[in-house]
């Protein structure tokens, strides 16, 4: 049963002609499958839906050729050839009794074209955003009436295709109602630029075409940056409050946040649950109209006390309802500890980044809900009474431990050391991470729910310990351990003078309390998040840190997570030493011989310790050992023996969980043929799956 405390979260919210059943608002956000994938998209959605949401939202939608957004795959309404696939999402969202919303865009100078290969348009000539070797051209007063027709006429598509809830889009630096707010961007002498007044001219429009348009059966939400975080580059809060007082009884919602998207979904290392307060706070001052922010909530206390509290209306999430589908019911039904909570990690936004289906480092069915019919919250039940044995209790361990056991299996997981959670608990101590062990911190408190799945520390197993358990499926998660050779992406062979060097430290001696002193240089050629944290940490120690990569960029993957800018800014207000393009030849004594990748000149440097961060090797050796008692297997009653997660192939967290997942869904389930997952085929076929002639 619920907790009565939270009963505010469950009262209905009107939204203009519409009411939200709840306060859970599931904001846009971008998922890597958007036109391209609408079975899929449509499914992730449902299961929103399913899990309490009261209101499920599409990612940006493109509302016409000009503002194509490849190669970035979200919704897209061009023309009535596009409504089916939205289409298809409404009627899986109304199936549960939620709303759907849909947030039209035209990105202006911040689109690419591609695709379309039109000329980019925008308030004023300029730049495109990305970095694309083309400018947006100055847009008429016709391009104005044009943009103004193609988003109502959008809008009516959206209404068409089932929409409850109609967007306009000026957030995220990304469309052009914000783009003709910005200084920046604005630079024109007509009564669209200059004045605030002017400047605000084409969202009031905007705004009045879609309630004229749609406002009679749909309502109309204003997504609105409050601040930049530019300085007088960007819209500022103080501007802000005043767009908010002139369109404050516009809009029938106003969903506010923070610009640009690194500083919206702020990793969990960079910003707490409830960062953007200070910056949206005003907005429900100054509005009689319903208000929703985001923050990373996962916690129910925290949503009521920004009901209560006069910050918020509704709930807004975006990684929290991707992390758990299902928060919404796990809350009305009392199941706090239920909640897989969201731990900040951004693995979500590389999809979109990447282009592909998103996925959740906390919820391995997300992306999966259509081409593997996974469900965040039900599983198969075991096919037999067979018993498993998980050696090794990281996030794979876990994962699969807490799996089968949903599904009923006799489980035993065996640890070698005294804690579980392998890599989780020793990155979770490092600066900025502790978040992290929320991957572990779920699935234990699920797996001591569990009757049927046994825990054991302190265990290391050998092969013979396997052998005489005896159980009928073994699923090795041994993890990986950080090379101490220089080999990785740039290093091809061992680096001369690291092994065996004591000044010569991994990731693993640091989580192990083994700190170096002095003057250290982090090797980085691994490229994402660890080196920055490592060298944050050793500044934090009082070591003298130069971070050193042979690659052109600092941790260049950390793009796709939108890290990035935040570890360039504390990287430099921390004044840590930064080298790109070298590559390391030698290490003797103190002495560190560098070469410029490009011209092979050669520097020498004077350092106490190098931390190398370039590739891991599988914990393997168990693997290996039962592997080569193969014929031993049947004697002890062992039917099949597999390794994962890291000890497989090591990578993200992410990945570890899904390999786990990924196990106990296939235990002993039937083979599906070639095809291992659904996939999407742009063809007749396609297009009759959306018409519902066939599934
Ligand atoms: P993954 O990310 O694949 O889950 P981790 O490195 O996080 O891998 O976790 C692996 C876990 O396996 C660690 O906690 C480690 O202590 C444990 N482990 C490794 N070898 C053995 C073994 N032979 N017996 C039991 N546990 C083991
Ligand atoms: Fe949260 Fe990470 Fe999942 Fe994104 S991938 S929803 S940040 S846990």
């Amino acid at each position: 049963m619920r907790d009565p405390r939270y009963d505010i979260l469950f009262t209905p919210v009107r939204i203009g002609p519409v009411t939200a059943k709840n306060r859970f608002f599931q904001v846009p956000h971008c998922n890597g499958m958007g036109h391209a994938m609408p079975l899929a998209h449509a499914a992730m959605r449902e299961v929103k839906a399913e899990g309490g949401w009261a209101v499920v939202s599409t990612e940006e939608c493109e509302i016409h050729p000009s503002g194509d957004l490849t190669p970035y795959v979200e919704a897209r309404l061009w023309d009535d050839r596009d409504i089916p696939a939205l289409a298809l999402m409404c009627d899986r969202v109304h199936a549960h009794g939620a709303l759907a919303a849909l947030e039209l865009t035209h990105n202006g100078p911040t689109a690419s074209n591609l695709y379309s290969r039109e000329v980019l348009i925008g308030p004023s000539h300029q730049p495109s955003k990305y970095g694309y070797p083309s400018q947006a051209r100055a847009m008429t007063r016709h391009d104005i009436r044009e943009y103004r027709r193609w988003h109502r006429e959008a809008a009516i598509r959206g209404k068409r295709a089932g929409m409850d809830i109609i967007y306009v889009y000026a957030a995220h630096d990304l469309s052009l109602a914000m783009h003709f707010l910005q200084r920046r961007r604005n630079q024109r002498s007509d009564e669209y630029g200059g004045s605030l007044e002017n400047r605000v001219r084409l969202l009031r429009e905007v705004l009045e075409d879609t309630r004229d348009a749609v406002g009679d059966t749909c309502g109309v939400a204003l997504r609105f940056a409050t601040e930049e975080l530019l300085g007088a580059n960007g819209v500022e809060i103080s501007e802000a409050r005043d767009i908010v007082a002139m369109l404050a009884e516009l809009p029938d919602l106003w969903d506010v946040n923070v610009a640009a998207w690194y500083n919206d979904s702020i990793p969990s290392r960079f910003a707490a649950e409830g960062a953007q307060e200070p910056f949206i706070d005003f907005v429900k001052k100054t509005t009689s109209k319903p208000v929703v922010g985001v923050g990373r909530f996962t916690s129910p206390d925290t949503m009521v006390a920004q009901i209560r509290r006069g910050v918020l209306d509704m709930i807004g999430a975006a990684r929290p309802s991707i992390a758990d589908p299902f928060l919404p019911r796990k809350i009305e039904e009392g199941r706090i500890e239920d909640i897989r909570e969201c731990i900040g990690c951004n693995i979500c936004v590389s999809g979109d980044m990447t282009t592909s289906p998103i996925r959740c480092t906390q919820n391995p069915t997300m992306g999966e809900e259509w081409r593997r019919d996974w469900h965040p919250e039900r599983i198969a039940p075991k096919r037999s009474p067979r018993r498993v044995l998980v050696v090794g209790a990281g996030p794979a361990g876990l994962e699969a431990a807490r799996a089968l056991g949903q599904r009923g299996y006799e489980v035993n997981v065996a640890e070698a050391s005294t804690e579980l959670g392998g890599r989780v608990t020793r990155e979770a101590r490092l600066p900025g991470l502790a978040e992290w062990a929320r991957v572990r911190d779920w699935r234990i408190g699920q797996i001591n729910k569990l009757a049927n799945v046994g825990v054991y520390l302190d265990s290391m197993l050998s092969a013979q310990d396997v052998l005489d358990f005896g159980a009928e499926h073994v699923v090795l998660a041994t993890g990986c351990h950080w090379r101490r050779d220089g080999y990785g992406r740039s290093h091809g062979s061992a680096i001369a003078g690291f092994t065996d060097n004591p000044r010569v430290f991994t990731p693993d001696d640091l989580m192990d309390g083994h700190l170096p002193e002095g003057r250290v240089v982090v090797l980085d050629d691994d490229g994402f998040y660890l080196s920055s944290v490592v060298a944050e940490l050793l500044h934090k120690q009082g070591c003298e840190v130069t971070w050193l990569t042979p690659d052109d960029q600092l941790a260049p993957w950390s793009m796709h997570t939108l890290d990035y800018r935040h570890i360039r800014k504390r990287i430099a207000e921390l004044g840590i030493g930064t080298l790109v393009s070298h590559a390391v030849l030698d290490y003797s004594d103190t002495r560190l011989t560098l070469e410029n990748v490009w011209n092979h000149s050669r520097i020498e440097r004077e350092c106490d310790a190098v931390v190398t961060i370039t590739a891991r090797i599988p914990n393997d050796a168990l693997h290996q050992a039962l592997l080569l008692r193969g014929s031993e297997w049947s004697d002890a009653g062992i039917q099949a023996v597999r390794c994962i997660g890291d000890a497989e192939a090591p990578g993200l967290i992410a990945h570890a969980v899904y390999a786990g997942h990924r196990y106990a869904r296939e235990l002993e389930e039937p083979e599906t043929g070639e095809v291992v997952f659904k996939r999407h085929f742009h063809t007749a076929r396609e297009t009759d799956l959306l018409a519902g002639q066939s599934d």
